[in-house]
């Protein structure tokens, strides 16, 4: 590595709604920018006018900040290496453009979409490269004049990049190594179009990254491809001291066999592909990470294993443990299953590790659909209570939940739990309960207990599930007497008067 500050990237093209792979490779470049004390910039590749979708932009943005992925410059944060949105530097890749022109390492090229087509057509496998580009018609074989009386007639051209065939072109990859292709195999690359006046993909990412000084390029595998002809650009723009370092990362694949995991996949297998919730113009809604009940950092960590791990077996790793154990050359080149139900599990455990206070809100808007309104105190209570009871999400404590706040109206004799558990002697059980929970004025789980349990130890009484018919009419819920705690006397009272009344 030079001694340069580490300064890493995250580039999306805004088409749509961030895939959750494009969230992965954000987060590697997080816990690398952090773990170097070094900067993440947040640049949006929008060249692409055609394909640009303009609600996409906030969704990513919004995306990072429920994450906790903080960008140091870019699009909405700042900076000194402005503007961060392609469109808006399009002045910038045209002089770079005419850089590569004048030194005779690019060309013009009039080859309309139809003459390209029948050339298709004539030779098999045809590529635009050394061994073609004589037949075309571009500026290596035109004269000049009549390649800017063209220009000034308003014929359309790109520019393409001449590249030099039979020539190793090495990419210096963290990941994978040296990674060895032969130029041969590349085409003219198009750099640019007259007709947007706006560069490709290529020649404004390479641009931008050297100058935004970006030292390491870390992206999802698709572009290991692209990465030769950027080593080839860097070096025709005499940039090849400071080329960046690159690590491609493993796909994704579906969770369950080969390939690259898809929306389907999600749809079909019931879990979100995209971090929040998406709105598409069609009224398409696409599931998120977010609505669908997961903690940020449970998605942060759940990603951040999909492609590396630590090694040994700790599991569960907090955004600082990742960013200290975080090592980009252990990343793994095979492509990492996107196992969802791991990813639940993870839910589960940060669920169990979460303050009741941040989870309440979640669960009051379901008791709030459901027609109850508490304190949020009250929430938290139940939450603490119940979260440990192997829920993957907030919204499956409701249906363990409700006794809580709705009494048994009615017990279903048929019921396994009360069959068993409501006996002959329960009836006068509960009574006598009663009376002891009655004379206590500290409702308490504490004084509850030192009344109840030298009565049920005298006795040699069990009281408890039939307590627990009474307080919930099922098999379910918390310890007795935390439950009784949290209804309060009066309401205890009333639930163990109504069962007895109603079971005998
Ligand atoms: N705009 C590209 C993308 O959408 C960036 C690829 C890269 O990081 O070079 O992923």
């Amino acid at each position: 590595m030079d001694n340069r500050k580490v300064r890493v990237r995250f580039a999306p093209s805004p088409t749509g709604p961030l895939h959750i792979g494009g969230v992965r490779t954000a987060l590697y470049n997080y816990l690398f920018a952090r773990q170097h004390g070094g900067e993440l910039i947040f640049r949006i590749e929008d060249t692409d006018s055609q394909r640009f979708v303009k609600a996409a932009e906030d969704y990513i943005i919004e995306s990072f900040k429920w994450l906790g992925i903080q960008f140091d410059e870019g699009v909405s944060y700042g900076g000194d290496k402005g503007p961060y949105r392609q469109s808006e530097r399009r002045e910038i890749y045209k002089k770079y453009v005419d850089q590569l022109l004048e030194e005779g390492k690019a060309y013009i090229a009039f080859d309309t979409p139809e003459e390209l087509q029948a050339k298709r057509a004539e030779i098999e496998n045809f590529q635009y490269d050394a061994h073609t580009r004589h037949m075309m018609r571009n500026s290596l074989v035109m004269p000049a004049d009549e390649v800017q009386a063209l220009i000034d007639s308003g014929a359309q051209y790109v520019v393409r990049f001449k590249i030099e065939p039979g020539e190793d072109v090495h990419v210096d990859d963290m990941i994978r190594g040296d990674v060895k292709i032969n130029s041969s195999i590349l085409d003219d690359k198009v750099l640019f179009k007259s007709a947007d006046q706006l560069p490709t993909y290529h020649l404004a990412n390479i641009v931008d990254d050297h100058l935004m000084e970006i030292t390491h390029v870390i992206r999802g595998e698709e572009w290991l491809p692209s990465a030769p002809l950027h080593v080839l650009l860097y070096r025709a723009f005499g940039w090849a001291d400071t080329m960046p370092r690159f690590a491609h990362l493993p796909l994704l694949l579906k969770p369950d066999g080969k390939g690259k995991l898809s929306k389907r996949d999600g749809d079909r297998l019931g879990f979100p592909v995209f971090p929040l919730e998406w709105h598409g113009d069609n009224g398409e809604v696409a599931a998120g990470y977010r609505e669908n009940g997961y903690l940020p950092e449970a998605v942060v960590n759940f990603l951040a294993l999909l492609g590396w791990n630590p090694g040994g077996d700790q599991e569960i790793l907090s955004m600082d443990d990742l960013i200290r154990l975080f090592d980009i050359t252990k990343c793994s080149k095979a492509g990492a299953k996107f196992d969802y139900v791991k990813g639940q599990w993870f839910n589960r455990e940060y669920i169990l590790k979460t303050d009741n206070k941040v989870l309440a809100p979640a669960f009051d808007k379901i008791l709030r659909e459901n027609g109850i309104e508490q304190p949020i105190e009250r929430v938290e209570a139940v939450v603490g209570m119940m979260k440990m009871k192997k829920i993957n999400f907030i919204k499956e404590l409701w249906p363990l939940c409700d006794f809580f706040f709705i009494a048994p109206t009615t017990f279903d004799r048929e019921d396994k739990f009360i069959r068993k558990n409501w006996k002959e002697n329960a009836a006068e059980d509960m009574r006598e309960l009663a009376e002891i929970l009655a004379g206590l004025d500290d409702f308490s789980i504490e004084s509850q207990r030192a009344a109840v349990d030298p009565w049920a130890e005298t006795t040699g009484k069990k009281p408890w599930n039939a307590w627990r018919v009474a307080l919930v009419g099922a098999g379910k819920g918390p310890d007795m007497y935390e439950l009784a705690a949290f209804l309060g006397k009066e309401e205890t009272l009333r639930r163990i008067d109504f069962a007895v009344e109603t079971l005998g």
